[in-house]
């Protein structure tokens, strides 16, 4: 579609690099493309979500504050609701972070970010809907921080923002700790976000670097857990950084549906969202077998989805498979070493058993 001319003029140039996200549409049977839980909430849980949902009110905003969901998320990470940032989804938290943090350094014409490659791709969209340039650092063979080479970017970029999501997507790869903590030291001026989107199918997380580093903070989100439908996503930082970006957040960004169902959620189903990421936890280590088992390289994964080198081209596989009911995730657009990797969401045990079926056949 031609863009007219007046709004070109009008548009921020770096729009026409982007892309709109859009996800896959038609109907798959089998859905293991955006790292969503599969449905294993019972169904009691799914009811009493549904009553704590429902507002009392249908004609007021939501509480601009974000009180309750604030405390209730506090208490689960063992930290001050004045501490914590909520936002619809992580990704407008991100969102909020670069507005905020978007102050070109002095003599520079633009402000920087610094990241990792592979990795998520809102940090890079967000900072360059914003006018940011986004350097990324290659992870290593082992899809590892490249310490050397993130210290050189920092050191000619001069980030606002440093983005380490560990677990990595779609790597899957829990950075090691020795290596963030050396990334952290030499990125001391700038603000080093750990996003935790995964954390909770990994055998540790990385919260106490908060208290450890002022210039760190954790992003956490539901979506991963079962949740994905109400988009709540947080921070977890210095209460200053929380109470200047709280400037920059629009008063009602999450709706009372999503404040109260979060609320209810983590204050009483704590148990059984555990219970659920254990499971595909379990499941994705028999679904990693079973790929092996394929002669399929499968990297150690502390997420809910696997990072799969194929033999064929990854695009024919993801071509084959969506052919066959099963839509997983290709990123083979960015060549190189990517040409021949999946990412597979783990699902229920008969999808993961429909995957390995299909991808015999294919791969
Ligand atoms: N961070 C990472 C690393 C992710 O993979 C995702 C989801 N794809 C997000 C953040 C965004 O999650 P949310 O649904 O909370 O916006």
């Amino acid at each position: 579609m031609p863009t007219p001319d007046f709004l070109s003029a009008l548009l921020r140039p770096e729009l026409a690099e982007l892309h709109a996200y859009t996800p896959v549409a038609g109907h798959f049977p089998v859905r293991l493309d955006a790292n969503e839980s599969p449905p294993l909430l019972s169904a009691e849980a799914r009811a009493a979500l549904a009553r704590a949902a429902a507002p009392e009110d249908w004609g007021r905003y939501p509480d601009a504050r974000v009180v309750e969901l604030r405390e209730a998320i506090a208490a689960r990470c063992g930290v001050e609701p004045d501490e914590v940032l909520a936002g619809v989804g992580s990704d407008e938290v991100i969102s909020i972070l670069l507005t905020a943090l978007s102050r070109p350094r002095p003599g520079a014409d633009a402000a920087s970010i610094v990241t990792t490659s592979p990795t998520f791709v809102m940090y890079k969209l967000s900072a360059r809907a914003r006018g940011m340039r986004a350097v990324e650092v290659p992870l290593d063979a082992g899809w590892d921080l490249d310490v050397a080479g993130l210290a050189r970017a920092v050191e000619f970029a001069r980030p606002s923002v440093v983005f380490i999501a560990s677990p990595n997507n779609p790597t899957g790869a829990l950075a090691s700790a020795d290596r963030l903590e050396a990334v952290i030291a030499k990125a001391s001026d700038a603000l080093v976000i750990v996003d935790e989107a995964y954390i909770d199918f990994a055998p540790r997380d990385q919260l106490a670097l908060v208290r450890k580093h002022p210039n760190v903070a954790v992003l956490r989100t539901l979506s991963k857990i079962g949740l994905a439908s109400l988009r709540v996503g947080w921070l977890v930082g210095d209460r200053a950084l929380v109470a200047e970006l709280d400037k920059v957040r629009q008063p009602y960004n999450l709706p009372v549906p999503s404040q109260r169902a979060a609320t209810f959620a983590l204050r009483e189903l704590g148990g059984e969202l555990r219970r659920a990421a254990a499971f595909i936890a379990e499941e994705r280590e028999r679904l990693a077998r079973g790929l092996t088992e394929l002669g399929l390289s499968v990297a150690p994964s502390h997420a809910n989805f696997l990072w799969v080198g194929t033999r064929r081209p990854a695009g024919e596989v993801f071509e084959a498979l969506a052919a066959r009911g099963v839509l997983v995730r290709s990123f083979h657009g960015a060549g190189g070493r990517l040409a021949h990797r999946l990412r597979i969401t783990v699902g229920l045990r008969e999808e993961n058993d429909r995957l390995l079926a299909e991808i015999a056949a294919c791969a």
